[in-house]
């Protein structure tokens, strides 16, 4: 093997839960508006027109608890959702063998730089500078469906400072887990290693430095991150 000409950039990897071991992430694919109370709230119609998802940066994935507030933005807001880690990919996965494909699952934010996503949506430009930014997307620890299963309901809560801003629940995912591992892998071809952030329920706002957030989400785990 040749050696590359700079130091090759670290993997992310994310602590599992119970475990010394860590899960190395490819990519992470987010899909937008899955929640039909969200999709209403941001000015769109709730029905089923195809799912359509963007990416984040995995060296945006932070586990150390600590969000530093970005820069270049006045509106920054916490999107609670939950965390699809794949053990295996592929192409065209069929959606009743999508699911075979999941490693676990864990709790994460998709931090989003509103005003800035907000001008690329009027000008009709990708999101990337709304979303995909450093530290854009706090997680928690990684926890394996061979020790929780594969949960399809159960509350989604996010509390800042105390105060519960979004709270939903896993059954009321207009795109369902398998539905979007099975989408996806018809347009991408997914491996081990790729992550899946699965929309957010309503109630997203705007956060500042010195708040608290505290996400849960039923039958997977929490996350507590401050705003530095
Ligand atoms: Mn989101």
């Amino acid at each position: 093997m040749s050696d590359y000409v700079i130091a090759p950039p670290k993997i992310n990897a994310a602590p599992i839960k119970g475990s010394d071991k860590l899960f190395p992430v490819r990519r992470v694919y987010c899909i937008g508006r899955n929640y039909a109370a969200h999709a209403i709230e941001m000015g769109h119609d709730p029905n089923r027109e195809p799912p359509f998802f963007f990416q984040k940066n995995p060296d945006s994935i932070d586990f150390t608890g600590k969000f530093p507030y970005p820069s270049k933005t006045k509106d920054v807001h916490h999107e609670i959702e939950m965390v699809v880690a794949l053990a295996k990919g592929g192409t065209n996965i069929a959606i009743d063998k999508a699911l075979d494909h999941v490693w676990g699952y864990a709790v994460g934010l998709d931090m989003t730089r509103r005003d800035l996503q907000g001008i690329a949506k009027d000008m009709g430009r990708p999101w990337e500078i709304g979303k995909a930014f450093e530290h854009a997307a706090p997680m928690g620890a990684f926890v394996p469906a061979s020790q929780i299963g594969h949960p399809s309901s159960g509350k989604v809560e996010l509390k800042v400072n105390g105060k519960v801003k979004q709270a939903g629940d896993l059954n009321q995912m207009i795109w369902k887990v398998p539905e979007m591992i099975s989408y996806l892998s018809e347009y991408f071809e997914l491996a081990a290693g790729d992550i899946i952030m699965t929309g957010t329920p309503s109630g997203v706002a705007a956060i500042v430095a010195g708040d608290v957030m505290e996400a849960n989400v039923e039958g997977v785990g929490e996350l507590k991150v401050v705003v530095v």
